[in-house]
């Protein structure tokens, strides 16, 4: 009994230093696996909305505001002039948004 008793405390004893020791090397692993994952992820999610974006950003940048669109002066957002507010003033134009 005693034998059997100390066998399997010496087994858990050695496991958790084991383990402790394993623990700290593989919390670095998994942390640094965690972080390179979540960080993977995160580039990988938003790298694509990220480079849309961009993209779309360098459109709105190239192309000039058209004949029927004002930049709105509180926003800044290029709007259809069907969108500008009736009382703003001409030379500040705001859309209907901003003049809510
Ligand atoms: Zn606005």
């Amino acid at each position: 009994m005693a034998t059997d008793y100390d066998a399997p405390r010496k087994s858990e004893e050695d496991l958790s230093e084991d383990s402790i020791e394993e623990l700290k090397s593989r919390r670095a692993d998994i942390g640094s696996n965690d972080v390179d994952e979540d960080e993977n992820e995160a580039a990988e999610s938003f790298e694509l909305p990220g480079a849309d974006l961009s993209k779309e950003e360098l459109t709105v940048l190239v192309v000039p505001p058209q004949e029927d669109e004002f930049t709105c002066t509180s926003c800044f957002l290029v709007q259809h002039t069907s969108q500008m507010s009736e009382n703003s003033d001409p030379s500040a134009p705001i859309c209907i948004d901003c003049a809510g």
